[in-house]
């Protein structure tokens, strides 16, 4: 018999299968989707078995398997399936798709060892008569008379050296459990909400449609209640005895949620996401595979999770750009949900209350079928108010403004909460000479370093090059040093010397890089504990707070100076979604937005919740400037040391693909800078394809993305549907 084995090569870039002789022994052992130790020249790596043969005709020996790995298949049918459909998509190798799909314990990578726990159980042997005389033995036997299963733990609390001997006389028995890291005890709770009107016929619409391959675009203002139309959903699937899995932006950002979904489903239930350790993730993987839960909840990669009878698939906050990996392979979780759907005949719903321009089209053309939830739970949007920072320059409140400091003081007196976005870390975000104007960047990145009080250093956010303040200018020798542009850390100390009684909070890349720290501050928050939130976009999505009734926004437009053309949309999102943070209880929110830029439709109609006026002005200058979605977007992105190579590399390339793609309706751009021309020393160069269909052009892109596999001096990355420029 023979195999043939997916193994990752470091050299060369490349998928590679071979054929390796199954011994005998290992017969019964090998199957399609298991690991297996293969020799490999003078190594030993790990492969996946892709193929069983009776036969093979080789003119070579093959070499042997050594060890078969996995006791059950890693990798089932359909996802096996599901790994080539992402390496066809998105132009990767066969075996990175797989490696992605897999959690760290299960890649196919020689020396990752996570190990399985166990606990010891004891149990009584009633098949014996039982005679003993210690006093401790026989307390033991007592507390056990009437369990069936007890950890050990306790029993050695009463007496380690009893429980042993009594273990060696044969009267207990040793039995060990496989222990999952994260507990499962979760209590169900009952609950009394009954949906809505417009829920209600949201819900009916996905209910009667549950058993067939199905795409919903469930657009719902903030705090609507799509939640809850999810979770009424997915009660209807658990009862056909089917699986759901739930995709949201990042979990550990939003632990309310996994909160939710416990007191609702109780043990049901698994987590994945980044904030899991390795071993945490090994667990959940393994609860999901042994059929323990029916609901996996989760970020981008639980797209993958290894549920075999799925009943349904959501996906929130649909327009995040996190669902789409940013390195390779880079496949968007949306159409993996979506391939997985068609193949489990089962709906999927794409929840937002401000869809993606794409996603929105299609809901009008009917490939989604569009479920609308126009009002708040509680009928109460909030206000939003836009502030002009020139006009605040007239005054002396430059940073927050007059309007803003005021309100902020009213709800501190009667108690309510207040969350305030600046997206920007750091204390200032420009170091510069007074007198010839020299800026303090990074020399790897060629951008502005941040300053970062608490560690008394200056930072690049692009590379982590980390280096001291300057106390002279370098170029002139000048000790005037000026420090400007504001980051959390700073508004953090401003807020806190603004209102010396409030409690202050600050959740940002530098508050949380511990495990749970995310949390922490959250619970906190809702506790009460803090009056006052500041925070990056981290605090923009999803939170669901009662006593928050007023969100202030500084430097509201900055995303707008980006220059991609997403930057209004995602403008138009992030406003809307820290402005629906407020008043989602029973008080009414107020939201103040300030801004340089007050007249542009994306900061103008987000204050007014207006999406449908957004959605069309977009859709306007998308098809002016033919964009997604009139047409696609093919992003080749060149990397590499030396710019000159590259810049030539990037010409030859154009050249070629303007050779062989002339009249064939392709738009080629480039080859140009990227955004961030420059990081950590190395450059970055964009070609662009603009393309109706992708019939004509994939063949070229993958034949130039396969020529530079092998080029050490160029990377070339291939990126369809780019998400960012
Ligand atoms: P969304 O996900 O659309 O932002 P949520 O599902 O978080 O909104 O709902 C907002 C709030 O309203 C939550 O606190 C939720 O418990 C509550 N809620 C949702 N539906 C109902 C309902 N039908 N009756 C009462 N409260 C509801
Ligand atoms: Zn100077
Ligand atoms: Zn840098």
């Amino acid at each position: 018999m023979y195999a043939e084995v997916l193994v990752e090569l470091k050299i060369k870039n490349i998928d590679n299968t071979f054929t390796y002789l199954i011994p005998p022994n290992l017969v019964n052992d090998v199957e399609l989707g298991k690991r297996v130790l293969v020799p490999f020249g003078h190594q030993k790596v790990e492969g996946f078995v892709l193929r069983i043969d009776e036969i093979r005709e080789l003119d070579y020996k093959a070499k042997k398997i050594i060890e078969v790995i996995d006791d059950k298949p890693v990798l089932n049918k359909e996802l096996l399936e599901l790994g080539k459909y992402i390496s066809k998509k998105t132009l990767c190798n066969l075996i990175s798709a797989y490696q992605t799909m897999l959690p760290t314990a299960l890649k196919a990578k020689h020396k990752v060892k996570i190990n399985k726990k166990y606990e010891t159980y004891i149990k009584l042997n009633r098949n014996i008569d039982i005679s003993v005389n210690g006093s401790k033995q026989k307390k033991i036997l007592e507390y056990l008379e009437d369990k069936e299963l007890v950890l050990k733990k306790e029993l050695t609390k009463i007496s380690a050296s009893s429980v042993k001997s009594l273990i060696d006389k044969n009267i207990l028995i040793e039995e060990k459990y496989e222990k999952y890291r994260l507990d499962n005890n979760y209590h169900k709770e009952d609950s009394d909400i009954i949906l809505n009107e417009e829920q209600t016929i949201a819900f009916n619409k996905i209910k009667n449609n549950l058993n067939q391959f199905k795409p919903f675009l469930l657009y719902g203002v903030t705090g609507s209640g799509k939640t809850e139309v999810y979770m009424h959903a997915i009660k209807e699937v658990i009862k056909q005895g089917k699986e759901v899995i739930v995709l949201v932006p990042e979990i550990s950002l939003t632990p309310q949620m996994v909160n939710l979904f416990r007191k609702r489903f109780g043990s049901i239930v698994a987590i994945l996401h980044s904030g899991l350790s390795n071993g945490e993730k090994y667990d959940e993987w393994r609860k999901i595979e042994e059929k323990k839960v029916s609901i996996v909840i989760g970020a981008r990669s639980a797209i993958f999770a290894p549920l075999t009878n799925i009943g349904m698939i959501i996906v929130d906050e649909e327009q995040t750009d996190s669902y789409k990996q940013e390195n390779h392979p880079r496949y968007h979780a949306i159409d993996v949900a979506i391939h997985r759907a068609k193949y489990y005949n089962c709906p999927i719903v794409l929840g937002s209350a401000t869809p993606s321009i794409e996603s929105f089209t299609r809901a009008k053309l009917g490939v989604y079928e569009l479920l609308t939830l126009k009002k708040r739970v509680n009928d109460n949007m909030p206000i939003v108010k836009l502030i002009d920072y020139k006009d605040m320059m007239r005054t002396k409140d430059k940073i927050i403004s007059t309007e803003l400091k005021e309100k902020i003081q009213d709800r501190l007196d009667i108690n309510e909460q207040i969350i305030i976005l600046l997206n920007r870390r750091g204390y200032n975000t420009v170091i510069s000479c007074k007198e010839c104007g020299y800026v303090h960047k990074c020399p790897r990145c060629d951008i502005p370093l941040t300053y970062h009080k608490k560690t008394n250093s200056m930072k690049c956010h692009y590379c982590d090059y980390v280096t001291s303040k300057l106390n002279k200018c370098p170029k002139c020798n000048s000790t005037n040093i000026n420090s400007y542009g504001i980051g959390t850390e700073k508004l953090e100390s401003i807020i806190k010397e603004m209102y010396p009684s409030a409690r202050v909070a600050r959740m940002d890349v530098d508050t949380t890089r511990n495990k749970g720290s995310h949390e922490r501050i959250l619970k906190s928050f809702r506790n009460h504990e803090y009056d006052i939130l500041i925070g990056t976009q981290m605090i923009a999505k999803g939170l669901d707070f009662e006593d928050v009734t007023l969100v202030g926004v500084l430097n509201g437009d900055a995303s707008l100076n980006i220059p991609d053309f997403r930057s209004s949309e995602r403008t138009f999102q992030l406003l809307n979604q820290v402005s629906g943070r407020a008043g989602r209880g029973s008080k009414k929110g107020e939201v103040i937005i300030q801004s340089f830029n007050v007249e542009h439709y994306s900061i103008v109609l987000a204050t007014k919740h207006d999406y449908d006026t957004f959605y069309k002005k977009e859709l306007a200058l998308r098809k002016k400037l033919k964009y997604p979605p009139y047409i696609n977007l093919l992003l080749i992105r060149l990397s590499g040391k030396n710019y000159d190579t590259l810049n030539d590399e990037g010409y030859k390339i154009v050249n070629f693909l303007n050779s062989k793609l002339k009249n064939k309706n392709v738009i080629i751009l480039g080859p140009s800078s990227a955004n961030q021309a420059k990081i950590n020393n190395i450059y970055y160069i964009n070609i662009i394809l603009k393309y109706k269909n992708t019939k004509n052009i994939i063949d070229y892109v993958k034949y130039i993305n396969d020529k530079y596999k092998s080029n050490r001096k160029i990377n070339v990355e291939v990126d369809i549907n780019p998400i960012h420029m």
